[in-house]
Order: C-alpha cells, then sequence, then structure tokens
C-alpha cells in the first residue's frame, strides 16, 4: 500500500521507512518533488500533526500520515514541547535548542522527560491518531553522535545510554515514535 508521510525531515523518513519496512510503500515529500514548508503554528503538538496530515491531503487526495514530536521537560512545565523546533528562535536551531535545555536546566536535580509524538492519519478520507511517548532524563551534556535532535541530551529510562549513542535499530524499537508507529500499524492491519 502506498503511503505518503507528510515530512520534509529525512531523518524522520528514514526511521519511518526503517519501522514500516517493506509493508508499505513510504513515498516523503521530497520523493513525491513536493518542497513546499507546512506551516506548523498551532498550539499543541495533536494539532500540528492534524493540520500538517489535512494539508497534504487536501494536495494528494491520497492515505496521508504526519507525525509531530515533542520533548516534554518536567522540571520545565513540559517545555519545550510544541515549541521543541523553534524553542531558541525561527531559524529551528537544534544546537541553540539544545544549549537554550542544557541552560536553563541549569543545577536541577529533577531531570525527568518524555518524547511524545503524535502521528495523523487521513486514511481513505477519515482522520485517525495514534500517540507514543516514551520516558527519560536529560544528561548534562550532548552524548552521542547517532539520531538527530534532541536525541544527544535524552535517556530513555532502563538505558544507560542517550537515543544518540543507541543504533536506529535500536533507537526504532523503543521510541516514542515507534511506539506510535505500531499503534498506526495494528490500525492499518485491522482495516
Ligand atoms: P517536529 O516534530 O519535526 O516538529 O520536531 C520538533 C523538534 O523535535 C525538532 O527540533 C526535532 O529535531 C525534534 N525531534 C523530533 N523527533 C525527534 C526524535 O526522535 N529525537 C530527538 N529529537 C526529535
Amino acid at each position: 500500500m502506498d503511503l505518503i508521510v507528510a515530512s520534509h525531515n529525512e531523518n524522520k523518513v528514514l526511521e519511518f521507512k526503517n519501522i514500516l519496512g517493506d509493508k508499505f510503500l513510504i513515498k516523503s515529500l521530497n520523493d513525491l518533488n513536493f518542497k513546499d514548508e507546512i506551516p506548523e503554528n498551532k498550539n499543541t503538538i495533536k494539532k500540528n500533526a492534524v493540520y500538517k496530515s489535512n494539508f497534504i491531503y487536501k494536495i494528494f487526495k491520497c492515505n496521508v500520515f504526519s507525525d509531530d514530536t515533542g520533548l516534554e521537560i518536567e522540571a520545565l512545565n513540559n517545555e519545550p514541547g510544541v515549541k521543541s523546533a523553534r524553542y531558541s528562535g525561527e531559524k529551528r536551531d537544534i544546537k541553540k535548542n539544545i544549549q537554550l535545555v542544557l541552560k536553563k536546566m541549569e543545577g536541577l536535580m529533577n531531570r525527568k522527560a518524555r518524547f511524545r509524538t503524535v502521528i495523523s492519519l487521513i486514511y481513505y478520507g477519515k482522520e485517525y491518531c495514534f500517540e507514543g511517548i516514551v520516558n527519560g532524563s536529560i544528561t548534562e551534556n550532548p552524548i552521542g553522535d547517532n539520531g538527530f535532535g534532541y536525541d544527544s541530551i535524552f535517556k530513555p529510562d532502563g538505558y544507560k545510554k542517550t537515543f544518540a549513542q543507541l543504533s536506529m535499530n535500536k533507537k526504532n524499537k523503543i521510541s516514542h515514535r515507534a511506539l506510535a508507529i505500531n499503534k498506526l500499524i495494528d490500525f492499518l492491519k485491522k482495516n
């Protein structure tokens, strides 16, 4: 089955392709040569995900899903949350975003955090949502080179390594995105 993933983020697309494997033919926006940016200006992760899938559905009229992800840090009142991409400004500079998080967390003992992904699927014109959450903690410094985004400062519970120290295969077995995708796969199998 053909499924469009409404994202320009090739790191995410790679994770989606890795998890969904050969069960589905995943087409990214780059595969479709669609270059326009999709606005992300809603005030919740879910609303952003729903907006993105609808935006692409209206253009391609094809089964499509999008994800929106945020890092929620308990001691920062769940920030950066929906602002994760632009925490330090409109340039979406991940190095600066990480620096800002670490600065705000300086000296804080409570380092609990979670990644939350919401996948919005438009399937034959109907809308469905799937959520994945992984709990963990924020490190004092970035560690590791794999992955992307905030992976280098997030240690999932039960692991001594950050997401950025795990292989993609390992991250994709336990991550917020994997949990949400597995719900998506279950849904597609049943329908
Ligand atoms: P968005 O879902 O593409 O809007 O991503 C929001 C922010 O979270 C961006 O800064 C991403 O780099 C970051 N992000 C999204 N998914 C992940 C992930 O799996 N690990 C680490 N950071 C992520």
